[in-house]
Formats: C-alpha cells, sequence, structure tokens
C-alpha cells in the first residue's frame, strides 16, 4: 500500500495514545496523525449545524467539506479554513463522537483521508482501527490499555489543565459509554489487531511507554534491514 513506515497505535482514550503517539513522532522525525481528531471534527461541526440527527446530511457535509490537520508541535484542527482545535475536545463533543463514528459513509470519507496522509511519508497515526483498517500493513503496531480509573485520572487532569472543571463520575461515565460503543459498532470496532503488541500503560510513565515502543520499532527495523 505504502513504502513508508508506519507506526499505527490504537487503543480506547485515556490509554496514553495522544502523548505517546505525539513524543513518538518527535523522536523519530516522523508525521503525526490523530485520527480521532478528524471524527471529533466532524462531530463538532454536526453539532453546530443541527444536524446530529441527520445522517443524510452529515454524511453529506463530510464528503464535502475541507477538514485538515495541520501540525507544528500540536495538531491545529481545521474545517473549512477555520481552526477548530479546541471546540473539539468540549464534553459535548466527547458525549456524541462515538455516534457519529458508528456511521459507515463518515468512516470510509475518513479513512480514505487517513490513507493518503499516510502516503505523504514516515508517519505515526493513532486511532481505534490503524493496525486493523486503516493500515493492516503498517509495519509496527501497538495497542495501548489502562485500568479504566488511570484513564479517568489522565483525562481528568487534561481538563484542569485546561482550565476546565468536570466530574470524576462524568468523565469515568463518557469513557465507560463510549469504549461500549467503539469497541461494539459493526463497522471497524476498537481492537486489537493480532500482530499488535498490546502494552498496558496502568503504571508505566509517559518516557517508559516512548522508550518500550521506540525499542519495538528498532527491533523491526533491525529485522528488515
Ligand atoms: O482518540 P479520541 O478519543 O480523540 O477519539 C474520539 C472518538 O473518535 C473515539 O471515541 C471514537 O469514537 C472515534 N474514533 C474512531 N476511529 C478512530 C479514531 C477515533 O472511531 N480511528
Amino acid at each position: 500500500m505504502s513504502e513508508n513506515l508506519i507506526i499505527a497505535i490504537d487503543g480506547p482514550a485515556g490509554s496514553g495514545k495522544s502523548t505517546t503517539a505525539r513524543l513518538l513522532a518527535q523522536r523519530l522525525g516522523f508525521l503525526y496523525i490523530d485520527t480521532g481528531a478528524m471524527y471529533r471534527a466532524i462531530t463538532y461541526s454536526a453539532i453546530t449545524n443541527d444536524i446530529l440527527e441527520n445522517k443524510e446530511a452529515i454524511v453529506k457535509f463530510t464528503k464535502e467539506s475541507n477538514l485538515s490537520l495541520k501540525y507544528n508541535g500540536d495538531t491545529k484542527v481545521f474545517l473549512n479554513e477555520v481552526e477548530i482545535t479546541d471546540e473539539i475536545r468540549s464534553p459535548l463533543v466527547n458525549s456524541k463522537v462515538s455516534d457519529i463514528s458508528k456511521i459507515i459513509e463518515v468512516r470510509e470519507e475518513l479513512v480514505a483521508k487517513q490513507r493518503l496522509m499516510g502516503q505523504q511519508g514516515n508517519c505515526v497515526m493513532e486511532g481505534r482501527d490503524i493496525g486493523t483498517v486503516v493500515f493492516p500493513n503498517a509495519s509496527v503496531k501497538i495497542f495501548l490499555t489502562a485500568s479504566i480509573d488511570k484513564r479517568v485520572d489522565r483525562r481528568l487532569k487534561e481538563f484542569e489543565d485546561n482550565g476546565k472543571k468536570v466530574f470524576y463520575d462524568d468523565v469515568k461515565e463518557n469513557l465507560v459509554n463510549r469504549d461500549i460503543i467503539d469497541s461494539t459498532r459493526d463497522v471497524s470496532p476498537l481492537a486489537k489487531a493480532e500482530d499488535a503488541v498490546e502494552i498496558d500503560t496502568s503504571f508505566l510513565s509517559i518516557d517508559e511507554q516512548v522508550t518500550e515502543i521506540l525499542e519495538i520499532i528498532r527491533n523491526f527495523q533491525t529485522s528488515t534491514k
């Protein structure tokens, strides 16, 4: 599919994917692609355009809109040239995104975009279905997990760091709901690819996660020399 080196990182929300994938990409000098941001952008637009319940309109919008991720240390998200980087992280988007991500035509459109992005150069791509569907031939596949309590703690800290006040129980409920919808949907559910390496990050620091994955990538590179 592509000669680029693709590092696929999948796992549930709060498993440490984003921070780890971003740091890995920095260390390797690879592109970093956050596919969750794309599903979030479509969800945010469905909310603001008041078409959440109108599947056809959402699909049409997804096909016609110009969605782009610009990465410069941090991912900036643009939809039709308007930046919506912060807006896509709201609790309301969190509560709706998994339902939008179930729509097969939305997935087809975004997966096609992700494949094109992955052909632009070596990359670290994170999401739910990268190793299983988007790039089943990825060079290295990692599946990150962590206990629900650790994942809630991490999300709470992210909200706090951004000056947002949220409650433990609300964050936990959202993560549990998203896990259920994401892993039981018919199309490309959240799942570990057979050949992915699973890492439980519950008791690992970000540095330890990055070091472990770098080691796996180095072993892969040595084995294919
Ligand atoms: O990674 P993040 O938590 O930002 O993803 C938000 C949501 O986007 C997920 O809960 C899931 O519903 C959806 N998603 C997906 N497939 C991906 C990435 C994200 O369905 N590859």
